[in-house]
């Protein structure tokens, strides 16, 4: 059996993973509906809390973010959930960089923040 369900993207900076498992136990009905993927440590939060099936990638320091960027430019990824921390300093900027100018070449949807994220997953515009 083929699942054409479509992906969804998920990745929290440390200083808001707490909004995104928050996120994740809101709206679990309809995240269940999609494929996910997310950064590792973000990833196995979601299966630990919310009880989503996660694929998870490397964490993002390690090169995750850089995973979700191919699948966005590759058209595997329906929509991008990243709550960035703007208070935080990463290492892995670049990555961050690249992953929302990746979003944005290609027109995929991107909320980088909870108020957002609610937006998009509750207008059914999935
Ligand atoms: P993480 O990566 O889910 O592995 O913590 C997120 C990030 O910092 O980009």
């Amino acid at each position: 059996m083929t699942d054409d369900r479509k992906t969804l993207a998920l990745i929290a900076h440390d200083g808001k993973k707490a909004d995104m498992v928050a996120f994740a136990l809101a709206h679990v009905d309809v995240l269940r509906r999609y494929k996910l993927v997310a950064t590792n440590t973000t990833g196995r939060m979601l299966v630990d809390k919310a009880g989503l099936p996660v694929t998870c990638l490397l964490s993002g320091p390690l090169g995750g973010d850089a995973q979700i960027s191919a699948m966005v430019a590759v058209g595997e990824i329906e929509a991008v959930f990243f709550f960035v921390d703007p208070l935080g300093k990463h290492p892995h900027d670049p990555d961050i960089q690249t992953l929302m100018r990746i979003c944005n070449v290609h027109d995929v949807p991107l909320a980088s923040n909870a108020a957002t994220a609610s937006y998009i997953i509750s207008e059914k515009a999935l």
